[in-house]
């Protein structure tokens, strides 16, 4: 039986490079890989961006209607049609994106078609609440892998500050609307709570 995976970090953990990376690695050695992320993620279309400078397109995105365990089947086909040979593991970009149904066909991939599907995505939002996809990964992953990055301070990143210009801002949608300047910084729990003078939003929801 095949497992899914969840590996999941603060922003600039590099989970798009370990994505990258995995993937490389399975070719290298002639197998095949199928590459996907939500549709919402609209950083570069099809890309995959990673901090390190690689870009690569993925092979089908996910939208929130979309039949994520059909669609893979489909893509899966055409790797055997093409190129004779199965699916070796299937990875997935920005996993906090996904819908709980699309997590829960991830499951059914790596179990009853014995497929491993490796999901990489930041485990919490700006409040520090978890995105709906991160949440049924912790939920029913096989396997949770944290994926580190540093702190200004030098601690361990966890949560993810949001900024408009310097100010951080602990207010708004959880996912910024587009045109709006944000950006993000990873922080250790001691700066974020510093910064938001105490508050964790989640509690509000
Ligand atoms: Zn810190």
């Amino acid at each position: 039986m095949a497992k899914l995976y969840f590996r999941y970090g603060a922003m600039n953990s590099g989970k798009s490079t370990a994505l990258l990376q995995a993937a490389y690695n399975y070719e290298e050695r002639g197998h095949a890989v199928l590459l996907a992320k939500p549709e919402i993620d609209t950083k570069g279309d099809l890309g995959i961006l990673s901090r390190l400078g690689v870009t690569r397109e993925v092979d089908f995105l996910l939208a929130s209607q979309t039949d994520a365990y059909a669609t893979f089947q489909q893509h899966r086909r055409a790797v055997v049609d093409a190129a004779g040979r199965d699916v070796s593991c299937l990875l997935v970009d920005e996993a906090q994106f996904l819908t709980e149904a699309h997590v829960d066909d991830l499951l059914r991939i790596a179990i009853l078609e014995s497929i491993p599907v490796l999901a990489y995505g930041i485990r919490t939002d700006f409040q520090t609440v978890a995105f709906p996809g991160s949440r049924r990964l912790l939920e029913i992953a096989h396997s949770l892998e944290e994926l580190k990055t540093i702190c200004r301070c030098g601690r361990k990143a966890v949560f993810n500050g949001r900024k408009i210009g310097e100010q951080y801002v602990f207010d708004g949608a959880q996912v910024a609307i587009d045109g709006e300047e944000v950006a993000y910084e990873s922080l250790c729990g001691a700066c974020y709570l510093q910064e938001s003078r105490g508050v964790l939003n989640g509690s509000k929801r």
